[in-house]
């Protein structure tokens, strides 16, 4: 009995399609986080932020799971292996993170290890990305793959990695990052490998489609191409041409996209190589999908592929074109950044309040109708009575007229403000029944579906979606969320989520769901008497850096969990940044608003005066999120 509950209210969430190997539920109704390959290696992610709180360790928190870094490159290794066996694929298979997916030293150190013995190595986009990645501790195999737009110092630092003994690989974007090289050759630096990233034809798909095509901001034109390979001949530099990259952006939904920028990237690769230059990686970039909602479908949340599905596809495609063009098999390169990452983190805030019109006040029953002054307010609660599955239609655009009459009544003066108050009660109520009665039609008009979508309640959670999902706010993105508690009790209620900024954009009205979006997320009845939490997961890529502090909120505290011996263990705890901190970013210096408060109340009652001094700058060094 129990168990077919907690099938039901995993199904509501779609813990059951998503959650797939990751998430799961317990007996106890709480969210569980499967952290190693072993399916007992579950840790209770309730129990871990009840012990946060014993550490003084609020909420909003972020959760990492460094064990499943490890599992995701371990996949993704595994599957790519796998192929080459399979399809006798002559080359080999070298894994590269791209460190823009999540810079976090703590995410990235811990891949980096996790990923040693698989020659993990890692791509770079930027100066102070690729200063961070020479400090990084990688294996001898390994690649330092030098992306994005280039100056001297940057082709100079890639040159000091060369020095280092690291395989470093400078991707050519633009023809002009050429003559750095150049450079570097006249005062007699070490020479990097070169790459070239190359512009297809071929284009991704899903929300990051622009990343790839002819229209695209990077790569070179295939008329770029061949000058290159000219210029790069006339000044001796060919023989350290040894990458071919392209990258159609992230998150490509639909697996023949991939299939066809590897077809030409294969063909491109086998005509250079037959020119006589010494290719030897073809690096395919990133782009490799997570499958958000669990629906193994096209749609932006999803992919239609398995990283297995993907590797197969990669290796065969490579294969089959340089078998038909007599080329060797070159070493295989991805950049797979959000398939690594994803899963690894959550969010877990706690619900503070639910913001519902739908209650049914008791004491607006009673409301005596002989004492309404105004007939439309009797029409509104004639209207109320009278609605029915047979005459809701009519019956609702005549309530709209009358809400509309009551609205301009009350702007001219003539209607009292109990009686406004009356009436909007019964607009609602009349509302709520039109879509009761909307849905005993075959077709529910998309007036209706609307009208839902606007009497959904909203719970407010503690945490800012600027800070914490930036990527919902700016494109939509849709992640997981599901209360980490209760899941052994069907949930009563439906409702978006607002967070605590003062935005209006900073709310989800956006949920992942099976077949379809949902425009509100199930939720259980709760009150002030016992916290609510609930986590966003699956946000262990991109949102960790492209954060903001809108409003001053800053990171979040944060703590990695373990799984070993059949209990987890919390890690590392970092605590957010405080009021200080966010404060102090924007060029404000404390000692200055100290002075400046100091004087105003040293006009005030010494002690008095003395204790709200102390009280304001004991506020300083607060967690910039609600408190207890
Ligand atoms: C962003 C980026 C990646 C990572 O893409 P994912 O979709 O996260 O795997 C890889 N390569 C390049 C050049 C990128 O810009």
């Amino acid at each position: 009995m129990e168990n077919k509950l907690i099938e039901e209210v995993e199904h509501i969430y779609g813990i059951d399609s998503w959650g797939k190997k990751y998430f799961s539920v317990n007996e106890q109704g709480h969210l569980c986080v499967q952290a190693t390959a072993k399916t007992e290696s579950l840790v209770d992610v309730y129990q871990v932020v009840q012990e946060l709180q014993k550490q003084n360790v609020q909420t909003p928190v972020l959760l990492r799971f460094p064990q499943i870094l490890k599992r995701r490159i371990q996949k993704l290794h595994e599957c790519f292996e796998q192929s080459i066996e399979e399809f006798q694929y002559e080359g080999q298979y070298l894994p590269v993170f791209p460190i823009k997916v999540n810079q976090q030293k703590i995410v990235v150190e811990s891949l980096i290890r996790s990923g040693k013995k698989f020659d993990l190595g890692i791509e770079a986009g930027s100066k102070p990305e690729l200063i961070t990645a020479l400090g990084q501790d990688i294996s001898d195999q390994a690649l330092t793959i030098c992306n994005g737009f280039k100056d001297q110092q940057y082709m100079n630092l890639a040159s000091l990695g060369v020095t280092m003994g690291r395989k470093i690989v400078v991707v050519i974007e633009k023809p002009f990052e050429l003559k750095y090289l150049l450079h570097l050759k006249k005062q007699n630096k070490p020479i990097p490998y070169i790459g070239f990233r190359i512009k297809l034809l071929a284009k991704g798909s899903g929300l990051w489609e622009k990343s790839g095509g002819t229209s695209s901001k990077f790569g070179l034109t295939t008329m770029q191409l061949i000058q290159s390979l000219e210029w790069l001949k006339e000044h001796d530099l060919l023989p350290y041409l040894r990458l071919l990259h392209f990258h159609i952006g992230s998150q490509i939904t639909e697996i023949r996209k991939i299939k066809a920028a590897i077809r030409e990237a294969a063909r491109v690769y086998a005509k250079v190589k037959k020119m006589g230059v010494d290719i030897q990686y073809l690096d395919v970039g990133g782009g490799l999908g997570v499958d958000y909602d669990g629906s193994k479908t096209s749609s932006d949340a999803s992919v239609n592929y398995t990283v297995a599905e993907y590797a197969n596809d990669v290796v065969y495609t490579v294969k089959e074109v340089c078998n038909e063009e007599s080329v060797p098999h070159p070493y295989i390169i991805t950049e797979s950044g959000r398939a690594l990452t994803t899963h690894h983190s959550m969010l877990i805030m706690d619900a503070r309040d639910m913001i519902s019109e739908n209650k049914n006040d008791d004491h607006v029953q009673k409301f005596d109708s002989k004492k309404v002054k105004q007939k439309v307010i009797e029409d509104l609660h004639y209207i109320s009575n009278k609605i029915s599955v047979k005459n809701f239609r009519e019956y609702y655009h005549d309530a709209v007229e009358k809400r509309d009459e009551m609205q301009s009544l009350f702007n001219l003066g003539m209607l009292d403000i109990q009686d406004r108050a009356f009436g909007e009660w019964l607009f609602n109520q009349i509302s709520q029944k039109t879509v009761k009665f909307s849905k005993s039609a075959k077709f529910v008009a998309d007036e209706f579906v609307e009208l839902e979508e606007k009497l959904h309640n909203k719970i407010v959670c503690n945490f800012s979606v600027f800070q914490s999902i930036p990527d919902h706010w700016a494109l939509d993105q849709l992640f997981p969320i599901v209360p980490i508690h209760r899941l052994n009790e069907k949930p009563t209620q439906k409702a978006t989520i607002v967070d605590i900024t003062c935005d209006s954009d900073g709310e989800i009205e956006k949920f992942v769901d099976l077949k379809d979006i949902k425009h509100a997320l199930e939720i259980h009845d709760f009150n002030e008497s016992a916290p609510y939490y609930l986590g966003i997961l699956m946000i262990g890529s991109y949102q960790d850096t492209m954060g903001d502090v809108h409003n001053l909120f800053g990171t979040v505290n944060q703590a990695e969990v373990f799984y070993n011996d059949e209990a987890f263990t919390i890690q590392n705890i970092q605590k957010g940044e405080t009021s200080k901190q966010t404060i102090e970013m924007f060029g404000y210096k404390p000692e200055q608003l100290i002075a400046n408060v100091e004087q105003k109340l040293t006009e005030k009652d010494a002690q008095f005066a003395k204790d709200a001094l102390t009280f304001y700058k004991n506020a300083f060094d607060d967690y910039t999120y609600l408190g207890l």
